[in-house]
């Protein structure tokens, strides 16, 4: 067995943990970077490629590492083909978005976090984690070729990605960390790299198309105007779709893919759940899609884990620096979460819930009948509001659908209620009991209004 000591132990080399390991080898803490992968296959990550807020992204990193990953800068909108319809809507993106290359990205985070001083294993696949006798967490064990590695420190920050093996391994059982995570609250999804004949041309948007059944969608998504990362994916409550066939399906029924070749495949698991109530515990943190960083209607989750890993890894500095990896010492992490991102992706997860009970059909009427611009704002924001003259155009164009408008304005209210709740998030962990309950009653509304099935 080969020992290893470090300040902190990150598992896993995508976004999270790049970002986490580069805050914490820039304030010159040792830190370990430990992925299953290859160096070589390191960064090549199932993804749809498309890259929002990059403007913003932490500076750990700095942006112009990133920019040779971006192969389509001219994307501003997004394009939803609703066939139910016959209508296309043209929805403006708020932001700056790209199209990358993901492998190339995953490749320009790891020579940055490389850069800022980070240690990076390859190819070893973490089995366990190591815990002291009152249970905080003091390292994890792995396994290279048959080799056991251990690596012991102060801190352990699980970034693997999402259902992490971590958490099956851990007993967490004594810390406020949310256990309340099952595949039901997960989306399952494939995407290929397309190569076409001739340029698209939709190369300045993200195509969205609902999928036949269940709650899900294809993406087309232009790298450039001949590379298209193609995909699907659905809610895990659902029966299972054929991802492979469905996407072939849906490629066949379009020209501009005929004598199309491809060139890369990869499907995974994504959240598309509420954030964790907690993702902490002494010891030990939770970022990105191993803590639900993901927006829950988008599957947008690179920004979400690249700022998990900068407050993480600050988090973890400013314990380490007062020598105490406690809950408390860490709570600071959950607090900034919620506060940049966790609150709204807690808010957009009822329009999740909300979709698993409608008819597909009546939801992409509806959604037709809703004018792009604010469709776009709930998107993103987590709530939209109405003008009144909109609210009339809106109520004539949808007319057919007003059944739905009510339900959906009924679940907007219990949206927004959630949302201020998420802005009283307890700011030490003995108050998270108190809040998770008044929280629960929120939900149990939220299911009352949409008829939904529980989801947590
Ligand atoms: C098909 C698909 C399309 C998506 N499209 C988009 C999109 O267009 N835009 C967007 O913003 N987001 C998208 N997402 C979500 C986005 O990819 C994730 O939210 C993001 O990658 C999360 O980063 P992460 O660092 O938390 O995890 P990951 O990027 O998944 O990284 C986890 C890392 O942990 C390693 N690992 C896992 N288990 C172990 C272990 N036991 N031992 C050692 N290493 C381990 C893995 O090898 C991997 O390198 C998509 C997700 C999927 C699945």
């Amino acid at each position: 067995m080969t020992t290893h000591e470090y300040d902190v132990a990150v598992v896993g080399a995508g976004t999270a943990g790049c970002y986490t390991a580069a805050t914490v080898a820039d304030a010159g803490y040792d830190v370990a970077v430990v992925d299953r992968k290859s160096e070589a296959e390191a960064g090549h990550i199932a993804c749809g490629d498309a890259l929002k807020g990059a403007d913003a992204f932490p500076e750990a990193i700095p942006k112009s590492r990133l920019e040779p990953a971006f192969t389509n800068t001219g994307v501003d909108h997004g394009r939803f083909e609703i066939p139910q319809e016959d209508t296309v809507l043209e929805i403006p993106v708020p932001g700056e978005l790209a199209v990358i290359d993901r492998w190339e990205y995953g490749r320009c985070i790891i020579d940055g976090a490389g850069d800022a001083g980070a240690d990076f294993h390859y190819g070893v696949v973490v089995q366990d984690v190591l815990q002291a006798d009152d249970g905080t967490v003091t390292g994890i064990t792995g396994k290279r070729n048959g080799d056991v590695h251990e690596f012991q420190a102060d801190v352990v920050v699980d970034a693997a990605g999402a259902l992490s093996i971590l958490q099956d391994k851990a007993d967490l059982s004594g810390a406020t960390f949310d256990t309340n995570v099952s595949y039901s609250q997960f989306c399952s999804a494939y995407r290929e790299i397309v190569e076409v004949p001739e340029p698209v041309e939709w190369d300045d948007a993200l195509v969205f198309k609902p999928t036949e059944r269940a709650a899900g969608y294809l993406w087309y998504f232009p790298r450039t105007s001949t590379e298209i990362n193609a995909g699907l994916g659905f809610q895990m409550n659902e029966e299972p779709m054929q991802l492979v066939d469905d996407l072939k399906r849906d490629l066949r029924h379009r020209p501009e893919f005929e004598g199309a070749e491809v060139r890369d495949k990869l499907g995974a698991a994504l959240p598309t759940r509420r954030p964790y109530d907690s993702a902490t515990a002494p010891g030990f943190v939770a970022v990105g899609d191993a803590a639900g960083h993901v927006n829950p209607t988008t599957g947008g989750g690179i920004a979400g884990a690249a700022y998990a890993g900068k407050y993480a890894g600050e988090q973890a500095i400013e314990a380490i620096e007062a020598g105490d990896v406690s809950e408390d010492a860490l709570w600071a992490y959950n607090e900034r979460v919620m506060d940049h991102y966790g609150a709204r992706y807690a808010a957009l997860d009822v329009y999740n819930v909300l979709s698993t009970a409608v008819d597909v059909d009546d939801l992409m009427g509806l959604l037709a009948a809703l004018p792009g611009e604010k469709l776009a704002e709930a998107l993103y924001g987590g709530s939209a509001q109405f003008g009144l003259r909109l609210k009339l155009v809106t109520a004539l164009k949808s007319f057919g659908y007003w059944s739905n408008i009510w339900n959906f304005y009924k679940t907007k209210q219990q949206a927004d209620r959630l949302l201020d709740h998420y802005e009283d998030y307890p700011s030490s962990p003995d108050a998270l009991a108190d809040w998770q309950a008044r929280r629960d009653d929120i939900m149990e509304d939220v299911y009352a209004v949409t008829g939904a099935d529980p989801k947590y």
